[in-house]
């Protein structure tokens, strides 16, 4: 017999690693269950749309095989071999082993690791709490944002733009590596808004030819790490032509004499030899942005995991100040607005009791940290003790033979708490079965939009699934780590934190679904000024000195060229490496999250190499045939796939797939590298030169 079940709606938030943070419309079904997943329609970013595989979430927080018991190693490690314990004795174990490790090296020795697989400030940040008042090493976060960030704050000194919405009242969107049609379908609500309502061009920059791609007026197909080539060959025509707004230029930027010089000899003609973009493609992507004053420029964070990807960041974010589109609504570039929201983290993250002289790991420097290389290890004690939430290094952290070996090592201790038996909780002496986003409350913040929104806790959790707060406030006890914070639940965090904030209550925010933190026209566009003391956007940054926070700089900074340029750092291809490799993200995974759902593994398949047909034939490759691709780092094993949307020497592994997913378990981050970007580090995943054989 069919029993109709009661259904509500509830208002929630995505928790993914996406710059979405779209608002959710979520059927709840019975207390314990959920139905489908919509867009909150009355949301202005999210505007009823989501992505199908947030869409369906049902097949994740229901997933039979998700972790419901606390556990402890019983055979070797990765073995995969546990048994159940109870939550006390676990519990007791990870303060014994902290402690033991902390009596032997020095508080250092233990590492608190996470990220981003929730996004919520309660649930993710917490560990930090714990972090501060134990003194334990320091989580500098790389993995992501770092090149993006600090490419764009180089130019306007504060990360924020012109409000995201305003994609929809554009002549001419430019959507610069990143794919929303994978990875935040809005940008594609409100490109196709400025299509149908005011006849917007959609440009799009990109390595190869993907969804978001096909979909361009304008497609400007370049080599990976070659964006600053093509920024620079634009600029050179919208001076060349007539097209740059000197007044602009004069009132609100610090060089434009020199950058008008400087770009005088980057050519479309010298920019297509670099890039691999043909010369009529760049002179009429120029030619689109000189005429539409109105253009949007929506700079992603693809085309910035390259060595030189700060550098790349930078020179695109030039353009619009170039002919002046700031000024217009609809205008400007747009990449991120975490600026905005002025957060006083305290009591969530402890900040009154960081020291700052604790050293600070590199997040992306996961492996040679593990396997002990004294660099990474900043000259101080190995780690022997690992709390890791939120993330799966083994999968998705580069160099990972490196990585894989430090996990291995019999004195190092790990904690995993996850809601799947990812491959880092394989490797774990303990496991924890931890909450997912719709069975306990937290609160977001939009990066590619400007809300702040609630997810309150909706159903009760599967089994004995402990949320992060309940975890890092049961091992503070036990380790005598005392902080208001810890005596909080996560409603009163979110409360506290709203109010020091300046953004009302919980209360509030209850009641009105979310908050809209959009500064004001002239703020958001910088008309009273960018963010430095000149109030001047910046052509010529001073890189060490971006404010960007960081302990330290990294890589070849003092090389970083002066102005927007073309900068040869990568690692470009050579006789044994005639390939370069992006590792873009596939459109029905998350880094390595809904690898666990079936309708996504169904529609990715199995793990692939997509790269040009002649390429393939000189390589004596069919469609389909099993491969080997390597560079000094490594070798992984997969499938090919012709495709021609590609330069000849680029090839493209959509992923992240479990390791275990390739032929001999060796997944696509063997042969991504661990080496830190200038200026504030952060790993090259689309930046690796590769040979590519038969099988
Ligand atoms: S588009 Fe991004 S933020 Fe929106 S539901 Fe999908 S993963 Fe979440």
């Amino acid at each position: 017999m069919n029993r109709q079940l009661p259904l509500r709606h509830a208002l929630s938030a995505c928790p993914h690693d996406c710059p979405s943070t779209c608002a959710l419309d979520v059927e709840v079904l019975d207390g314990q269950r959920i139905g489908r997943l919509r867009g909150a329609a009355d949301h202005g970013y999210t505007a009823g749309v989501i992505c199908a595989k947030v869409a369906r979430y049902a097949e994740r927080i229901h997933h039979p095989d998700r972790l419901i018991l606390p556990l402890r190693r019983r055979g070797p490690k990765g073995s995969g071999d546990f048994e159940p314990i109870t939550w006390d004795d676990a519990l007791d174990i990870v303060a014994e082993k902290f402690l033991a490790a902390e009596r032997a090296h020095g508080a250092e020795a233990v590492w608190p690791y996470y990220y981003a697989g929730t996004m919520g400030l309660v649930m993710r940040d917490g560990i930090n709490r714990l972090r501060h008042v134990k003194r334990y090493s320091g989580f500098f976060s790389t993995i992501c944002v770092n090149p993006a960030w600090s490419g764009y704050i180089a130019g306007t000194g504060r990360l924020a733009g012109p409000d995201p919405r305003e994609m929809a009242r554009t002549d001419c969107l430019v959507i610069w590596g990143t794919n929303p049609v994978n990875t935040q379908v809005n940008v594609m609500t409100h490109a196709a808004r400025a299509r149908k309502e005011r006849g917007a061009k959609l440009v799009v920059v990109d390595v190869y030819m993907n969804g978001t791609m096909q979909q361009a007026d304008l497609p400007v197909l370049i080599r990976p790490g070659t964006d600053g080539a093509l920024a620079c060959a634009v600029m050179h025509c919208l001076f060349r032509d007539g097209h740059a707004d000197w007044d602009y230029l004069a009132r609100f930027t610090d060089a434009p004499h020199e950058l008008a010089a400087h770009v005088k000899t980057r050519d479309p003609e010298w920019a297509s030899r670099i890039t691999g973009c043909d010369v009529a493609t760049i002179e009429a992507f120029a030619r689109l942005v000189g005429e539409r004053k109105r253009t949007y420029f929506r700079l992603g964070y693809g085309f910035s995991r390259s060595r030189n990807g700060a550098v790349n960041m930078h020179a695109a974010s030039c353009i619009a100040a170039v002919t002046g589109a700031w000024r217009l609504e609809g205008g400007g570039a747009f990449h991120n607005n975490g600026a905005i929201y002025h957060w006083r983290k305290t009591m969530i993250e402890g900040l009154d009791a960081c020291d700052p002289s604790v050293r600070q790991l590199d997040q992306s420097r996961i492996g040679p940290i593990l396997v002990g290389e004294a660099d990474a290890l900043c000259g101080g004690p190995p780690v022997t003790a690992m709390l890791i939430q939120n993330t799966n290094p083994v999968s998705v952290a580069p160099e990972q033979d490196k990585v894989k070996r430090g996990f291995a090592r019999d004195d190092l201790f790990v904690c995993v708490h996850e809601q799947f038996m990812t491959e880092t909780a394989r490797m774990a002496d303990i496991v924890l079965p931890a909450t997912m986003f719709l069975e306990h409350d937290d609160l977001y913040q939009g990066g590619g939009h400007q809300y702040i929104q609630l997810g309150p806790k909706l159903v009760e959790p599967p089994g004995e699934c402990r949320s992060n707060h309940e975890v890092i406030c049961a091992l503070a006890q036990r380790l005598g780590a005392e902080h208001p914070g810890f005596a909080m639940t996560p409603r009163e965090l979110i409360d506290w934190t709203l109010r020091e904030s300046g953004w009302g209550t919980l209360e509030r925010l209850e009641a009105e679904g979310w908050i809209d933190c959009q500064p004001s026209f002239e703020r958001a566009h910088y008309l009273d000024g960018f963010a430095w003391k000149d109030g001047k956007f910046r052509f010529k940054p001073d890189w060490p000195n971006v404010p960007f926070r960081s302990p330290t700089t990294c890589g070849p900074v003092d090389q970083i060229p002066p102005l927007p340029d073309h900068w040869g750092v990568i690692e470009e291809a050579d006789a044994a490496h005639p390939f370069r490799l992006v590792t873009a993200p596939a459109r029905n995974y998350l880094n390595s999250t809904f690898t666990e759902t079936p309708t996504s593994l169904q529609r990715e398949r199995r793990p692939e190499l997509m790269l040009h047909p002649d390429d393939a034939a000189s390589c004596g490759i069919a469609d389909g045939d099993p491969i080997v691709i390597g560079n000094p780092r490594g070798e992984v094993r997969l499938h090919a796939r012709l495709f021609d949307g590609v330069r000849r020497g680029v090839a493209i592994a959509e992923s992240i797939w479990p390791n275990a997913a390739f032929v001999d378990g060796k997944g696509i981050n063997t042969i991504t590298g661990a080496d830190a970007i200038a200026p504030f580090g952060g790993a090259a995943f689309h930046d690796n030169r590769i040979w590519i054989r038969p099988a």
